[in-house]
């Protein structure tokens, strides 16, 4: 399903994209020790631009602390590898970028004497709308899952690793197999944390809110520029955590992430949500996060990274 592109950026080298391959035996294989990032590059009036590079750059750093992996780079030379690969893979028109790291191959064993080397990796290629692009306009059926979300010290949520996403994936093949679009976890407190790969957003009564850091999510990139977005034009945003019933008695729920943007919720258990389609807060704040890449919104934040020099 993914668009091959010419090259990936391997280890500090540009190489052909089937020739990025890796040992069997590779530590990260085994045991889920990969950090990653889902980043996208948007076409603007000014060139190609990744959305929040620096920010995303650090939270690949930040997963990496988490599990002791030493990338042998910097975050500038990650940062600039992205936009090397979005230039030599000729990506002009938008594009899905994939960096991360990960114990590669070297001795076995969980914990071995002598650590594996660490692989460095950042792959861009085309990929539309996660939840589909009929999904932005007239929201997607979820459910709640009836796996829980990772608990607090147990994997952290804070990282992004690839043995986070085995809980997405119960999650959201578990809704796929029902016939949802995706699953939503609760935390191991009953409250809400997120869908298997996008953060949550409830409206009830013109107040905009969202499970907190203490509420095993991630902090999304998309999330927060959300937030800002909207307390910008003057809505009140909550941090809080919220309980499940609350998703019945919204006005409006939309989920954001790098791949799903931000997607409307229609249903939530087959319950529906407010009138049943995109509600104006929901697309009042589209309109505002795609503006950004049309210059319709300006970008007080610096949060567009042009991909070409100059
Ligand atoms: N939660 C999870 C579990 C995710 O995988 C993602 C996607 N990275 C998000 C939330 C949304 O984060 P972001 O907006 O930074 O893509």
């Amino acid at each position: 399903p993914i668009n091959a592109a010419k090259h990936i950026w391997y280890n500090g080298k540009l190489v052909p994209w089937e020739k990025a391959t890796v040992h069997v035996l590779a530590h990260a294989l085994h045991y889920g020790s990969t950090v990653f990032e889902g980043e996208r590059a948007y076409p603007t009036p000014n060139g190609p631009v990744i959305f929040r590079l620096k920010d995303h750059t650090r939270r690949l750093f930040d997963s990496a602390k988490i599990y002791s992996i030493e990338i042998p780079y910097t975050p500038d030379q990650i940062s600039a590898a992205c936009k090397e690969i979005i230039n030599a893979n000729g990506l002009t028109q938008g594009a899905y970028l994939r960096p991360f790291a990960f114990r590669s191959y070297g001795e076995i064993g969980v914990a071995p004497k002598i650590s594996p080397p660490i692989d460095t990796v950042v792959a861009a290629f085309e990929w539309g709308s996660y939840l589909g692009s009929e999904g932005l306009e007239n929201g997607v059926d979820v459910m709640v899952s009836s796996w829980q979300r990772l608990a607090p010290n147990t994997i952290p949520a804070l990282g992004k690793a690839a043995g986070n996403y085995l809980s997405s994936q119960l999650i959201s093949m578990e809704a796929k197999r029902l016939g949802f679009a995706e699953g939503i976890g609760l935390g191991v407190d009953g409250t809400v944390s997120e869908g298997a790969g996008e953060n949550l957003f409830v409206i009830r009564d013109g107040v905009i809110y969202t499970p907190g850091l203490a509420n095993s999510i991630l902090q999304g990139i998309t999330r927060d520029s959300i937030i800002t977005l909207a307390r910008a034009h003057g809505f009140e945003v909550r941090e809080q955590p919220l309980p499940r019933e609350f998703l019945y008695l919204a006005d409006e729920i939309f989920m954001t992430g790098t791949a799903a943007e931000i997607t409307p919720v229609r249903s939530v258990d087959k319950i529906t949500v407010g009138a049943g389609k995109r509600g104006p807060i929901t697309e009042a704040l589209q309109t505002a996060f795609f503006g950004l890449f049309t210059g319709k919104t300006a970008d007080k934040w610096g949060w567009l990274e042009l991909c070409e020099d100059g």
